[in-house]
């Protein structure tokens, strides 16, 4: 393709609004255009590196035998309301409703639409396994878009359904899904990790996130020293603090203290001369089964993912004013574990709170703090309404299973489930089994976003000037840079390299554009093009063009004549690297 006929709207100011690389780069290179907030149109740039991905995706996809099919965006509500994720997706779902009143929800993904179908021709388990993919836009009203398309509200996701008869055979269905996204980013040129995941949203028995370490990246991975076990941070499990012994100061007795107008925990501990670690915080939820306190230390976060599993699976929310002040008998921001356990339905400590020796609370008196609280002295550890479990995210300095865990930041980019029988249950899939008995299939369902896969390469590939390709998704494998464009003989040689590289199937850029060379060799560093051609007068007199890799400092100067047979190498050669074994 010619850059005179194509559309690259190339930046150089860095713009104000994106916060990281890969956003700042993808706007800078002309690939993608903001419309609305989390809303972006691809350009032709962006829409070439997002083709790549696909292409990718599809075949591996395909390899594994899994059938491309495609769902639609608008989806009958009424699905939706019978798995009940209608209110597990909250307002992240976006609804909308048609001239004759008919609820829908925009898909932001589809095992509802799936299950559904297959339902109405499931009949026998001869027709099992199969599994159906799509490749198509989804939509989630995100709480905070951002990062560009790293967090969008709409966006491409490759999804998959797969229908099995026993657990063996999901098993390799799920197998067969994990190993396709293994060779998918291998292709796609980017590192990753694999790491155990809760199911969330989705429910089921196991799951895997696929996710590029990366500092920008909003998801928290969390390993043992010994790399033997990786999970993200909803995930990761932490061994119980050992039980402090009791000091000296935890014999006086609980002291309330008046404490007004200091609200926040880091102002409580500055006016208690204590540490964010000497305080217990109370929190109160209320649950389809009635209120419940949740008890963590001062500076631990609570993981909610394990909180549901220690609710089994329950929802829960925070509690409204009303009731804290009913509950605790203080304005909110005063509550305490002491004297708490009568007035709701259950407590859920963490171990790190139950192994402390004295902490700092609330008082459940508005403006009032109480020091000297000794964990099971004050209040009970034990009962029939206590539970002590694991309910916070894994910090600095936390061990599991004995190993020190180490904690990075990433990207994810993909996500597989072993679903079970959550939905076809729900959604009476059914089929008879061997003995002519009605079952519900086991099913698994794996995504891979997209548009995360190109941002996520570049976030791993930049330097200063701009992108670094990976040359399978990259939007041309070469670009030819034709400095003085006026010269004919330099136009020639352009020209005549040009149409022998399209001639071999590669997929070459030619900057023909009468424009300054400072200029066109700024845009050649920004939009990335692994492998780079500079015709030049003075080489081209010589005999010679300039070649040149995007991810390298040092320049070759070739004979005009090996130059389409040399360029081939590079492609071919750089290509090999990415091959999947
Ligand atoms: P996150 O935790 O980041 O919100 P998720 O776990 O909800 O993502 P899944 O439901 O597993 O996402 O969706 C499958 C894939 O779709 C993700 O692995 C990710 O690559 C992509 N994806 C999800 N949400 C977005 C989004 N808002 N913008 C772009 N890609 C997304
Ligand atoms: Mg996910």
């Amino acid at each position: 393709m010619r850059y005179s006929q194509l559309f690259i709207p190339t930046v150089k100011e860095v713009p104000a609004d994106a916060e990281v690389l890969s956003h700042q780069l993808m706007l800078r290179s002309g690939m993608i255009r903001k419309v609305a907030s989390g809303i972006y149109m691809y350009l032709p740039l962006g829409q070439r590196c997002l083709l790549k991905v696909i292409n990718i995706v599809r075949e591996e996809m395909d390899r594994a035998g899994a059938l491309e099919v495609l769902m639609p965006s608008v989806q009958p509500a009424e699905l939706w309301q019978q798995t009940g994720r209608d209110v597990d997706y909250g307002p992240t779902l976006a609804h909308m409703t048609d001239r004759q009143d008919r609820q829908n929800v925009l898909s932001p993904t589809a095992e509802e639409v799936c299950t559904h179908v297959v339902a109405g021709e499931l009949k026998s388990y001869k027709q099992m396994p199969f599994n159906l993919y799509q490749i198509s836009f989804k939509f989630r009203d995100e709480f905070r878009p951002r990062f560009g398309v790293l967090r969008s509200r709409e966006f491409i996701m490759k999804d998959a359904y797969s229908f099995d008869t026993d657990e063996e055979s999901l098993e390799k269905s799920y197998r067969a899904m994990y190993n396709a996204y293994c060779r998918i980013f291998q292709r796609c040129g980017v590192d990753y990790v694999i790491v155990e995941a809760e199911s969330g949203e989705m429910g089921g028995s196991g799951s895997h996130q696929f996710t590029i370490p990366c500092e920008s990246g909003e998801d928290v991975i969390v390993y043992t020293e010994d790399s033997k076990y990786a999970a993200n941070i909803e995930k990761a499990p932490v061994d119980p603090l050992p039980r402090l012994e009791r000091q000296a100061t935890s014999d006086e007795q609980p002291e309330n203290i008046h404490t007004p107008n200091v609200g926040t925990i880091d102002a409580v501990c500055e006016f208690l001369k204590t540490k964010p670690s000497g305080m217990i915080k109370t929190l109160i939820f209320t649950t389809g089964h009635g209120t419940i306190a949740v008890l963590l230390r001062g500076d631990h976060d609570l993981n909610e993912e394990k909180l549901t599993q220690t609710l089994s699976g329950s929802k829960f929310e925070l509690a409204d004013e009303a009731t804290i002040r009913k509950v605790t008998s203080a304005k909110v921001g005063f509550a305490s574990p002491v004297g708490l356990a009568d007035k709701v339905d259950k407590i859920i400590i963490d171990h790190a709170v139950a192994a402390m020796a004295v902490g700092v609370t609330g008082a459940n008196k508005t403006d009032y703090h109480t020091k000297n609280v000794v964990p099971s002295r004050d209040f009970p550890l034990e009962g029939d309404n206590i539970i002590v479990a694991d309910i916070r995210n894994a910090v600095e300095g936390d061990t599991y299973q004995g190993k020190k865990l180490l904690f990075k930041r990433g990207i994810e980019v993909g996500q597989v489930f072993k679903l079970g029988r959550k939905y076809s249950t729900k959604l009476n899939c059914k089929y008879l089994d061997e003995d002519g008995k009605e079952q519900n299939p086991l099913m698994g369902c794996y995504g891979i976003g997209i548009n995360r896969i190109v941002a996520s390469a570049i976030e791993l590939g930049h330097d200063k000037d701009g992108i670094i390709w990976p040359i399978s998704i990259a939007p041309f494998e070469v670009l030819i840079t034709s400095v003085n464009i006026d010269d004919e003989q330099v136009a020639k040689v352009s020209e005549d390299i040009y149409s022998e590289l399209k001639r071999k199937g590669i997929d070459v850029l030619l900057d023909d554009r009468d424009l300054r060379a400072g200029v066109k060799f700024k845009d050649a560093d920004l939009i990335g093009i692994p492998v780079r051609i500079t015709v030049g007068k003075k080489a081209v007199a010589d005999g010679n063009v300039e070649l040149k890799l995007r991810a390298r400092q040092d320049k070759e100067l070739i004979p005009i004549d090996s130059a389409v047979e040399k360029t081939v190498e590079i492609v071919n050669d750089l290509k090999q690297k990415l091959e999947a074994s």
